[in-house]
């Protein structure tokens, strides 16, 4: 039995049966082996650059040498933490942090995951202010757990957990008036993502997310960026808030802050709320969050974002791939309605969901991994590594060629 279908059944048998079944139908060689680079390899020595990148997780690339080795060293050195001692990568990752994220946001607490991110977020955002209502967006995703979910846009995934917690309203991303009329005495909290991913790699009208800033101080209600797709460079700034030189209250992240090494998440909050952590001890901590291991990778991708200044080359790349993309697109008119995006987070829009599926497969064929975004599947995400060479970008645009005839 070959690697593909020995994985498969195991997937089919105790994982997820339906999609086990899917790939088996697609005939897709679906198991990776190794990854290094731009490069995933699968188990037929087929290699694949890839453009999921772990939706935003491998901004570094798979393995990092640099990335690996802080990793390699902490593991010998102490993996875990005591919990009772006070930890040094950690406390080195919140001073990090704290450089890099703009304005005075401060205070960092580390957790696992940007689903516990976003969580520890609203809960930190009710405490502080001493109100329930969380304003979210259409579309948005901002996690699985029920806080998080609740947060989330999407009415298919949150349906059938309904009741969520209450307090939780969404309105249009984009549309000031309606989030203005949203907003009421009992409001905590905004939550937005910069550019929405999931939603298909939607980006705002400049001058949207000031103007949320803004409203928010008018209205004295706190303003939480979940950057777990878009921080640590993506879009051509380190994070995409910074743009429209925005300094949100709270900030979640997640994904690229391990450097495509080590699970981690963190949010970050401006000092006078941390005035709260009086009022709720031990707000947002767990076992394993701010762990050595995670902290160390976390510390060796902050080096090398800003030494390599990777989010400057995310621009640069960005442009020369949506670029080569759209003088394809344009010449397929019935099949692509739109190419978006900004730095290396870009967006495929297909004509209908079934184009879409097809070209996906077909790019799979030719060497590149790429993946729907979650909550609107006529799109194609295509978000590589900000280290991705110009002879990768220029396969990623011939196969699209390709996949698109
Ligand atoms: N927030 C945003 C904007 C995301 O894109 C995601 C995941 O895709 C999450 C939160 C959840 O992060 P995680 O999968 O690390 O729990």
């Amino acid at each position: 039995m070959s690697k593909n279908e020995q994985v498969l059944s195991k997937y089919e048998q105790y994982i997820n049966p339906g999609l086990a079944r899917l790939l088996r139908f697609m005939g897709l060689s679906a198991v990776e082996r190794e990854a290094e680079g731009s490069v995933v390899t699968d188990w037929e020595g087929k290699r694949m650059i890839d453009c999921v990148g772990g939706y935003g997780t491998f901004a570094f690339g798979h393995k990092h040498p640099r990335i690996v080795q802080a990793v390699e060293e902490q593991l010998r050195k102490m993996p875990l933490s005591s919990k009772i001692m006070l930890c040094e990568p950690m406390a080195d990752f919140a001073e990090r942090l704290c450089r890099i994220t703009p304005g005075d946001l401060t205070y960092t607490f580390v957790c696992n995951s940007g689903t516990e991110a976003v969580e520890g977020a609203i809960k930190l955002a009710r405490i502080a202010t001493g109100r329930t209502k969380i304003i979210s967006m259409f579309n948005s995703f901002h996690g699985k757990t029920l806080g998080s979910l609740s947060a989330s846009g999407k009415d298919v995934y949150r349906e059938p957990f309904e009741p969520l917690l209450s307090g939780f309203v969404h309105v249009p991303f984009g549309n000031l008036e309606r989030l203005e009329a949203a907003i009421d005495s009992d409001t905590a909290a905004v939550i937005l993502e910069p550019i929405q991913g999931e939603a298909g790699i939607i980006v705002p009208p400049y001058g949207y997310l000031r103007e949320v800033r803004e409203l928010c101080n008018r209205k004295g209600v706190l303003l939480i960026a979940d950057e777990v797709q878009t921080g640590m460079g993506r879009t051509g700034q380190i994070f995409a808030c910074e743009e429209e030189g925005v300094v949100p209250d709270i900030m979640c992240l997640a994904k690229a802050l391990g450097g495509g090494v080590m699970p981690i998440g963190a949010f970050i909050a401006r000092p006078h709320l941390y005035e709260a952590y009086k009022d709720a001890p031990l707000l947002h901590t767990s076992t394993f969050g701010g762990n050595p291991l995670a902290c160390a990778a976390a510390n060796a991708a902050i080096d090398v974002l800003l030494e390599e200044r990777l989010y400057q080359e995310a621009a640069v790349k960005g442009s020369y791939l949506m670029t080569g993309l759209r003088r394809l697109a344009d010449q397929y008119p019935g099949t692509v309605t739109e190419i978006r995006g900004r730095g290396l987070m870009i967006g495929v829009e297909f004509a209908n969901e079934a184009i879409g599926g097809l070209a996906m497969a077909e790019l799979i064929e030719q060497g590149v991994l790429t993946a729907f975004a979650l909550n609107n599947l006529r799109v194609t995400r295509i978000e590589p590594p900000l280290t991705i060479s110009k002879q990768e970008m220029d396969r990623v645009i011939a196969a699209f060629h390709k996949a698109l005839e």
